[in-house]
């Protein structure tokens, strides 16, 4: 396949208008993919703007009244954004930002630009807010509006069907990964960059230090009980620098310490995956150039891609075909009657979503866990499995559980709202295979921390990290809160 042909592979129309051939530039909403590199979004938008002659206008609006709009999420998003800018402009591109306060919303902002634009080019994200303000544009304009999918490294579209088990999604997923892997995708601009009137005062952010960024994002009115954690810094050179680390130092033994929480024992970059500060095309390559350097042996490698490629890639198949992926609904319905048939089972303690929220229970490594979303941002993998299972017991009904474990993990983790945030919680609520029948849980496989604590200094780190004080309450008006209702 030629790469314009892979682009097209990954573009759908969202409407069946055409392009205006009398407008002035092709609009590129980024929204999730925040690279200028290895970028299918912008390399779409480019290959349209040279067909069409018409320059390519770089869009990054940032909404402040998004589920879980936070200082946290706000600051990494900022952070990806300044250097966001100056990869456009490196591509000779028009690059222009707008950071909302109040007024129009982000998608009446995009529909105003829209208005001198051939076509509108957007990211293609299937799901939370990102599928939803593209949905919410497409409806409202009469002209071309096209998703290109720029987070996943073999199509989502690639196939044309549902793949119902990881097992067959990896057979035919596994043939398609050297032509996406190689192709080379980038697009030069053939046409001058548009230095015309944009009817936006582009949103300058100045200093990159970072007390500049802190005084915005208080001036955006987001949830600022829940602050930036440290390590993390959303701009694409702290992500290479991080993928740099994880191939030189961590792929080797990933497979033996990926599951230990206090080891550097994976990548850790989910984050910057999230929010597309990197693809995961290059992410993958780099762990084929390491291997074929001899640096790296194969079955290091094969575990690295097997979560990468095919499970992360598999939930973003799950969530495109199937409806309420991020529901309690949406369960396999042999989960759902067996949490339903046991509701009423005595639950003997209930912790309040602020106790939970802070890692406020009578269990330290469930405790320990929760600190790391609180605090940290971001938890290991393993250890959210353990942290997804015991919640299951802790709240009033199944259906509450499973909100609370998407609520937290949705408004505390960097990476989360992701399609792999909902794969994980679904796997502690019965999407794998059943358990024998007790109580409460049903079928549903419950998770010990037995084998945790056999891990290299786990049962140390768990009394050091659940002994943290969570240094910013996090603030919980009511309990339940309305974002459960994103996932009933
Ligand atoms: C309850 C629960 C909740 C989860 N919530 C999220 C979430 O909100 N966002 C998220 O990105 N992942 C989530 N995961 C999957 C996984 O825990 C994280 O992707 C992983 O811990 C990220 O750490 P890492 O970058 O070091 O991953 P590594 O193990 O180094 O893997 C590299 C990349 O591969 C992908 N990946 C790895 N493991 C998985 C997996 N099991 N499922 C899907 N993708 C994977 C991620 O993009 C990750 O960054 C969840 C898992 C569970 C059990």
């Amino acid at each position: 396949m030629t790469p314009l042909e892979i682009l097209r592979q990954r573009t759908r129309r969202l409407t069946d208008h055409d392009t205006d051939d009398g407008a002035d530039y092709v609009l590129c909403w980024l929204m999730q993919a925040l690279r200028a590199e290895e970028n299918p979004t912008l390399d779409a938008a480019i290959a349209l703007g040279n067909t069409l002659d018409k320059p390519v206008v770089v869009l990054h609006a940032i909404e402040n009244r998004y589920p879980y709009a936070s200082h946290r999420l706000h600051r990494f998003i900022l952070e990806a954004s300044q250097e966001l800018e100056a990869g456009v402009d490196g591509r000779g591109l028009r690059f222009a930002r707008w950071v909302r306060r109040e007024g129009e919303s982000e998608v009446d902002l995009v529909a105003r630009l829209a208005a001198r634009a051939a076509a509108v080019v957007v990211d293609d994200v299937p799901t939370f807010v990102t599928r939803e303000y593209a949905d919410g544009l497409a409806e409202r304009l009469d002209r071309a509006v096209l998703a290109v999918d720029a987070c996943c490294a073999v199509p989502m579209r690639a196939f044309d069907r549902h793949l119902g088990s990881t097992k067959a999604f990896r057979s035919a997923h596994t043939p398609l990964r050297d032509v996406h892997l190689a192709a080379d995708l980038r697009q030069d601009p053939a046409v001058s960059r548009y230095d015309g009137d944009l009817a936006l005062d582009s949103e300058e952010i100045l200093d990159l230090d970072g007390t500049g960024l802190d005084d915005l994002i208080a001036e955006c009115g987001v949830d600022l009980s829940v602050p930036p954690p440290d390590g993390w810094h959303g701009g694409r050179s702290a992500a290479l620098s991080r993928l740099g680390h994880a191939v030189d130092e961590v792929l080797e033994r990933y497979k033996w310490t990926r599951n230990n929480p206090a080891a550097d024992g994976s990548a850790r970059i989910s984050p910057w995956m999230h929010f597309g500060v990197l693809s995961p095309r290059e992410v993958a390559r780099a762990s084929l150039d390491a291997e074929a350097a001899g640096d790296l042996h194969p079955a290091a490698r094969y575990k690295f891609l097997d979560e990468l490629l095919t499970w992360r890639e598999f939930y973003h198949h799950q969530c495109l075909w199937m409806d309420g992926w991020s529901r309690f609904d949406g369960l396999p319905s042999k989960a759902k009657q067996t949490l339903r048939a046991h509701a009423d089972d005595e639950r003997p303690t209930l912790y309040s979503l602020d106790e939970l929220a802070h890692g406020e229970t009578d269990d330290k490594t469930w405790n320990a866990a929760q600190k790391q979303f609180a605090i940290d941002g971001w938890m290991n993998n393993n250890l959210r499995m353990y942290w997804v299972a015991q919640i299951l017991q802790w709240r009033p009904t199944p259906e509450d559980a499973f909100a609370t474990a998407c609520y937290l993990n949705d408004r505390f983790s960097l990476d989360g709202r992701d399609a792999s945030t909902y794969g994980g919680v679904r796997s502690g609520f019965g999407e794998s295979r059943p358990w024998t029948e007790r109580p409460v849980y049903g079928t549903v496989a419950g998770k010990t921390s037995a084998a945790l604590m056999k891990r290299d200094g786990v049962p140390a780190w768990i009394d050091e990290q659940a002994a943290r004080e969570v240094p910013t309450r996090a603030a919980i008006a009511e309990d339940p809160p309305p974002e459960f209702d994103r996932y009933r």
